[in-house]
């Protein structure tokens, strides 16, 4: 240490200064003692006369409560289920450990488990039995989400109920909508089962319908549906802001929904777009969104701040699978304590503008919330 700075390094020895934590300047003595007085303590330890001290209010615990900005509620959170088609499964999904795909028959301990959590809704995907080429089980008034909205509502009429609405789990191709001679998935023609699959969900008593194929229009559409099948009170989340994103790559595994061939780019957003999600988000509102959601959430929250601060409708953030699954495999390998990554994660989310956060550690992050 040079003999000039020689005041200050008993204080950098017993860390009482940290030289990295300072802005360049500070700890120059000639700057430094034109700016601060200083004094020892009666333990001979350096002290500054210095007026503003941030850690003040981070001395406690209690004082870091008083002065936290944000907050993360067991209200704010959503719990993604799959449901499958038969009787009897309950099988945990590898990928995303502590997640189930569960049979209509097998879904009343973890609706309890929900309920117990107190987290205030779920959101449903379905996988059926057969597929084909315009996922007809998927707008089948017997389908399988439509019978579990039902279980549902029958085990826990107060939890509110969410459903993905889209074919990519019912199509035997896997896109999210029906295909043209040539193999490109066609918009306009989608609509209108999109729209069937919304009132279906709707028809069984779910409370929100959650458009997620990316189609132009959809809302519009499903909102005219709703509204003509005497359904005005059933809420449209949409998936406004929807990335193709490789982070989904465990949920394809869950949700049996990888395409078969191509990808989803043509309809899905592209990374490296801002802008256009405010043009997505904007005309998702204009055609009666009452929820506009940013998926996913962790390489977009820039994305998700700048919805916030654009539009005063609910934003929701989809947590996503990947997301999900790297901290479960990381926390299996004692890498990273699981609690504090995950509260840490859905504050961050929180932080950014999410009213809503759907994410597979809901039942979890309910229970370390409440302690
Ligand atoms: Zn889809």
């Amino acid at each position: 240490m040079p003999a000039a700075l020689w005041p200050f390094g008993f204080a950098f020895r017993r860390g009482r200064i940290s030289q990295d934590a300072h802005p360049r300047g500070l700890t120059n003595p000639a700057r430094f003692s034109a700016r601060f007085s200083a004094r020892c303590t009666p333990w001979g330890d350096l002290a500054l006369n210095l007026k503003i001290r941030h850690r003040r209010l981070r001395r406690t615990e209690t004082l870091r409560r008083m002065v936290r900005e944000t907050h993360v509620r067991v209200d704010d959170l959503i719990f993604p289920m799959f449901v499958v088609a038969g009787s009897g499964v309950r099988s945990e999904i590898a990928s995303m450990p502590g997640n189930f795909h569960l049979s209509v028959d097998r879904l009343a301990p973890e609706i309890d488990r929900v309920a117990q959590a107190r987290v205030p809704a779920v959101l449903l995907f379905g996988l059926p039995e057969n597929k084909d080429a315009t996922g007809s089980e998927g707008y089948a008034d017997d389908g399988v989400v439509q019978q579990a909205v039902a279980e549902i509502k029958r085990l826990a009429p107060d939890l509110c109920v969410v459903t993905d609405v889209c074919l990519c789990e019912y199509t035997s191709h896997g896109h999210c909508g029906v295909l043209s001679e040539r193999g490109e998935v066609l918009n306009d023609p989608t609509l209108d089962l999109l729209t069937r699959m919304a009132i279906s969900h709707a028809q069984a008593g779910a409370d929100i319908v959650a458009p997620s194929d990316m189609m132009d229009g959809r809302v519009a559409a499903i909102r005219q549906g709703l509204d003509d099948a005497g359904l005005a009170d059933t809420a449209i989340m949409s998936y406004a802001v929807k990335y193709a994103s490789a982070f989904y790559g465990p949920f394809r595994e869950a949700a049996d929904s990888a395409p078969q061939f191509g990808d989803r780019r043509g309809y899905q957003m592209d990374p490296p777009n801002a802008r256009e999600a405010l043009r997505e988000a904007a005309t998702d509102i204009e055609e009666g969104a009452d929820i506009i959601m940013v998926k996913p959430a962790l390489a977009y929250l820039d994305i998700l701040k700048s919805m916030r601060d654009s539009f005063t409708a609910p934003v929701a953030a989809y947590n996503v699978s990947g997301e999900f699954s790297m901290v479960k495999a990381a926390a299996a390998r004692g890498w990273i304590d699981e609690r504090r990554v995950v509260l840490e994660t859905l504050t961050a989310i929180k932080r950014a503008g999410a009213d809503l956060i759907l994410t597979y550690h809901a039942l979890d992050a309910a229970a370390w919330l409440e302690q």
